[in-house]
């Protein structure tokens, strides 16, 4: 295929616009899958994406197209569908030369069709708007396309109107992907440039990585090496995903495909890296940043005994996920762990989900800490990922300069009526309103800017409550400021409690502790001696609870006679031990730290 026909396009749409069932009438309609397969949207592969609605790994397409008399190779590059996987999402775009911007007729602009444009705006694509779901009752096409007109200032003069559902419309899709957008610009003749955008783990042969060839060609046997790493790789298979893999042998300039070679774990493929041939190294493509988690969590076992076999099931999904960093941690109250960063919450949410349903697991995971930075007297500077790494009085008084905690800038649509509400919001999550803007009559929207710990903890879950599901959002990352942050102790008969301990700032301070102080008295059981609960920062204790002791007999119940039941009874509290931790005197059992944790 020569470049001029070859197209490279994505669809960007907020959650739920439709977005893989586009692709799904397009893959059909190209006769890449047949349209009486029992499928449900091929692009979305993993079962957490099918059952959350949301695509984390993106999947690439090509398909063959014949338009005017001529043939052409379109490749469908997907995207990840969510705010975690925002630097992602604008590499997959780099792989493209134009978009399709998918709105949904009923509900029309929301913050991720926001945040989306304007990645693939600043990637200097093409931007084709497309109106979904007119078949609708609800559907309102004349004011969704006034709102795209007004925010983007796109012509929308012969925007196509579409129901990707029932397949009206969805025809003129393609002859205007290749009429608006242009071809890949690569030459065939240059030295290889070779653009990696994607990657995923498969058990039989390795890493499976998703690379746009921007210039020269690629080809089975070539030795190549990774402009980020300088490791160096042996091109093993080659080819185009259609939709899966079809070995071609090579690639070259202006197609995308995936590409196989000696790399032994998805950490060492860096999306948005480039390749090149070992002896003929050229200027790696810009925009490349080597994956940054911003929230870290301990993980820990319930039942000690099945550490080592956690263990493993955490490797194997690292293995699969390359955002995901892991380090060993050892805690006092819950024994041995890990420390795991995610890109965002809800990234935590599906390693937490995919452990628990793929591996069996049952763990307890602790509050989600943001990276802190500690700037010290020196100059020098260090993140944390943990509150236990938080710098005691001394530390702070000889050698900190100052603490700092990544914020964010949030986008919010919504629906006039929930602006009061939501602000409320905000402003109880220190939020600062950089400006607001009526996008039509009844619909706005607000930029904040927000700590990302206030997002952190339930953010996007009181949003939705507040505003009856009505408003949407998205942020992009804004770097550190300055911040009046301290470490709070839960404190259990004057013990501190390593696992429990948090990273708040100053003003939330007060309310956190009182809550938590409540919280922990409700979910530990009586024990043989008073329990006494304290938060406190420092030397100054926020709140205290008192749990009165109570004589715990488990025989009591039996009313005399019966032997056998009461030994089993005491087998069953003997057991129940095992799962039981000492904090100072007082035994503390497993499920009152995962009631507290999990509980909101
Ligand atoms: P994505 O999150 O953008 O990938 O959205 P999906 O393709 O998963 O679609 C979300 C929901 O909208 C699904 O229940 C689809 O069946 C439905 N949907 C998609 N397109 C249409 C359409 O044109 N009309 C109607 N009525 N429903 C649609
Ligand atoms: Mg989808």
């Amino acid at each position: 295929f020569p470049a001029e026909n070859i197209r490279n396009f994505s669809i960007i749409a907020h959650v739920d616009h439709g977005k893989s069932t586009l692709a799904d009438r397009l893959l059909e309609l190209t006769g890449t899958i047949s349209s009486n397969h029992l499928h449900q949207q091929v692009l979305d592969k993993l079962t957490v994406e099918r059952e959350r609605g949301i695509t984390v790994k993106a999947q690439t397409c090509s398909m063959f197209y014949k338009y005017n008399n001529k043939n052409y190779l379109l490749n469908l590059i997907d995207t990840p569908g969510h705010v975690d996987f925002n630097y992602e999402v604008s590499r997959s775009l780099a792989a493209c030369q134009g978009t399709i911007l998918l709105v949904d007729s009923s509900q029309g602009i929301q913050a991720q069709t926001v945040a989306n444009f304007f990645l693939a705006f600043n990637e200097g694509l093409t931007v084709i708007p497309v109106i979904n779901k007119i078949d609708l009752p609800t559907a309102e096409p004349d004011r969704v396309i006034n709102q795209i007109e007004s925010t983007f200032e796109l012509d929308v003069s012969d925007i196509a109107l579409i129901s990707a559902k029932s397949g009206i419309g969805v025809d003129k899709i393609l002859p205007t992907v290749i009429e608006k957008i242009p071809p890949p610009s690569g030459d065939i003749n240059k030295p290889l440039k070779a653009f990696l955008f994607d990657s995923w783990y498969d058990t039989y042969v390795g890493v499976v990585c998703i690379m746009a060839i921007v210039d020269g060609k690629l080809q089975k046997g070539d030795k190549i090496m990774s402009a980020y790493s300088e490791k160096k790789y042996e091109v093993v298979d080659i080819g185009i995903m259609h939709p899966e893999q079809v070995t071609t042998g090579y690639l070259h300039a202006g197609q995308v495909g995936y590409v196989i070679c000696s790399m032994k774990v998805a950490a060492e493929a860096h999306i948005g890296d480039t390749f090149y041939h070992i002896k003929n190294p050229v200027e790696p493509l810009p925009g490349f940043e080597p994956a940054k988690s911003m929230v870290f969590a301990g993980v820990f076992p319930t039942d000690a005994n099945e550490f080592n076999r956690l263990d493993e099931s955490i490797n194997k999904l690292t293995l699969n996920d390359a955002s995901v960093s892991v380090q060993k941690e050892t805690s006092t109250a819950l024994g041995q762990g890990w420390r795991i960063g995610f890109l965002g919450t809800l990234h935590m949410d599906v390693f937490r989900q995919r452990l628990e349903e793929e591996h069996d697991a049952n763990i307890i995971i602790t509050r989600p800490t943001v990276p802190y930075k500690i700037i010290y007297r020196d100059g020098t500077s260090k993140l944390i990922r943990n509150p236990i790494e938080f710098p005691d009085s001394t530390e702070m008084q000889n050698k900190v300069s100052e603490l700092q905690e990544p914020i964010i800038m949030a986008t919010i649509i919504l629906p006039e009526d929930y602006m009061g509400s939501i602000m409320d919001l905000c402003g109880s999550r220190r939020g600062e309103q950089l400006e607001y803007n009526y996008m039509d009559e009844s619909r706005v929207m607000m930029k904040y800017c927000i700590p990302l710990a206030e997002i952190v903890t339930n953010f996007h879950d009181e949003l939705k409550s507040k505003s009856s599901g009505y408003a949407s959002f998205d942020y992009e990352d804004m770097g550190y400021q300055t911040s009046d942050i301290v470490k709070m102790n839960v404190l259990i008969n004057k013990k501190p409690v390593d696992a429990l301990a948090a990273i708040l700032h100053q003003s939330q301070v007060a309310h956190v502790g009182r809550e938590w102080a409540k919280k922990l008295s409700e979910v530990i059981p009586k024990q043989l001696y008073e329990v006494i609960i304290q938060t406190a920062v420092g030397g100054r204790v926020i709140a205290r609870e008192t749990i009165s002791a109570m004589r715990k007999n488990v025989t009591a119940k039996c009313y005399g006679g019966d032997v056998t039941r009461k030994m089993k009874l005491l087998e069953k509290q003997k057991e129940g031990k095992k799962k039981m931790k000492m904090i100072g005197n007082i035994e503390l059992p497993q499920k009152a730290f995962y009631d507290f944790l999990t509980k909101d």
